[in-house]
């Protein structure tokens, strides 16, 4: 994908589902109604497992393994063993159909990074792409101290890791038929394998299992964000068709502890023409810029210049002069000489869950549970497994998911 908001941008455990990629994705992708409620039936078995694209590799990947490893041929099903801690070598030339690569009781290692469940490998234009196909909750394991530190309250992460688990059941349903479910970076959720994990996130996942956050009966596209700054916004005001009823826009007193509560930064008027030249390179001289807010984020932004005008929305603005100086779009802004200085509050989109809000929720003694219900509006958080907690496992149990029955839509 060629748009800027591709970069990694925040630390990991700050990002999130939410950065504003993500959303120009989900958005694009967003299922209809209808579509979904022909799949409520299928909340259980089948989506336990999810396919994360973890890596695209032009050169050799290297795969071990503490065990025995087996690779199978996914079309002539024919398949080989190596040998514990025997080094095996992929490349794309000679990937001729996609390989499926597990091992047993021990995680497999790519390229030194180490997976649950097994991998497949697929030729996609001459890079191979590596699928880790792992176990919902295990996948979880590596998302959830990626994503918020593992140092915080327990009910906290427990909130994260259900919007995590919930974030991943949607695009499960949703992307069916596509070669993998979500990718392991600030796209989707930051996925960081065995080596990511830690004692708290794993407590967090296995004290949760099962539990996803509910509208009407069908998971939410539960995004989730470092630092709101006292007010989350509305997705409709940071993603156009991004209307969703449980991403309204709730007050957060909670969040006030965060090292990114308020922010400024002085944006110099000739940072915002290279910015703006990358995709308008008509623009010479800028004249005037206006801001729109709603909820006091910033909406929409027009560019006069010498040319003519260039209107954007916030979100655009934001992610092409760089959203590590933009933090959030909870900003003003004054001419200052050469420049815009903006004052600006909380760090990330602002939609849904907000990270420190969490914690400082979790802090005053609020369960997980009221923690998701206050920053996603009119949900519930429902059990899909209706049993209790898991112990979390290497296992090889991996679903075929080409297998699936209803491949047809
Ligand atoms: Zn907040």
């Amino acid at each position: 994908m060629g748009y800027p908001g591709r970069t990694r941008f925040f630390r990991p455990w700050a990002i999130s589902a939410c950065c504003l990629a993500v959303a120009i994705l989900a958005v694009s992708c967003t299922p209809s109604d209808r579509y979904l409620i022909r799949r409520q039936d299928r909340l259980s078995a089948e989506t336990r497992y999810v396919r994360v694209l973890v890596g695209k590799f032009r050169d050799e990947v290297v795969i071990t393994s503490g065990e025995k490893i087996k690779v199978t041929d996914r079309k002539s099903e024919r398949f080989s063993f190596i040998d514990p801690g025997k080094k095996v070598g992929f490349r794309a030339e000679s990937l001729k159909s996609p390989l499926e690569v597990e091992s047993w009781n021990s995680p497999l290692a790519v390229n030194g990074k180490r997976y649950r469940g097994a991998v497949e490998l697929h030729n996609v234009t001459g890079m191979v792409y590596v699928i880790n196909n792992v176990k919902l909750d295990d996948y979880l394991l590596g998302v959830v101290p990626s994503e918020m530190p593992a140092g915080w309250p327990l009910e906290a992460m427990k909130s994260q890791a259900v919007a995590a688990r919930t974030y991943a059941y949607y695009h499960i349903l949703k992307q069916k038929n596509q070669l993998y479910d979500l990718d392991a970076t600030t796209s989707s959720q930051v996925y960081g394998g065995v080596d990511a994990e830690k004692e708290s996130g794993t407590r967090a996942v296995a004290s949760t299992s099962g539990e996803i956050i509910t509208y009407q009966r069908m998971p939410i596209l539960s995004y989730f964000h470092s630092t709101c700054g006292g007010k989350t916004v509305d997705a409709r005001h940071v993603w156009q068709n991004s209307d969703f009823p449980y991403l309204d826009s709730v007050q957060c007193p909670y969040c006030s502890e965060s090292p990114k509560y308020s922010w400024e930064y002085r944006l110099g008027i000739n940072e915002i023409k290279a910015a703006l030249r990358r995709e308008y390179p008509e623009v010479r001289t800028i004249q005037g810029i206006s801001l729109k807010k709603l909820q006091g984020r910033v909406t929409n932004v027009v560019v006069r210049h010498g040319g003519g005008i260039v209107r954007l929305t916030g979100n655009q603005f934001r992610l092409m002069v760089s959203p590590y100086k933009v933090k959030s779009l909870f900003f003003s802004a004054e001419k200052s000489g050469k420049a815009l200085l903006l004052k600006g509050k909380g760090w990330g989109h602002g939609v849904g869950l907000c990270q420190y809000g969490a914690k400082g929720m979790a802090e005053k003694g609020h369960k997980h549970r009221d923690i998701l219900k206050f920053y996603y509006s009119g949900v519930e958080i429902i059990n899909i497994d209706g049993k209790g907690q898991r112990e979390p496992s290497f296992s090889r149990e991996v679903a075929r998911r080409t297998a699936r029955p209803d491949s047809h839509d």
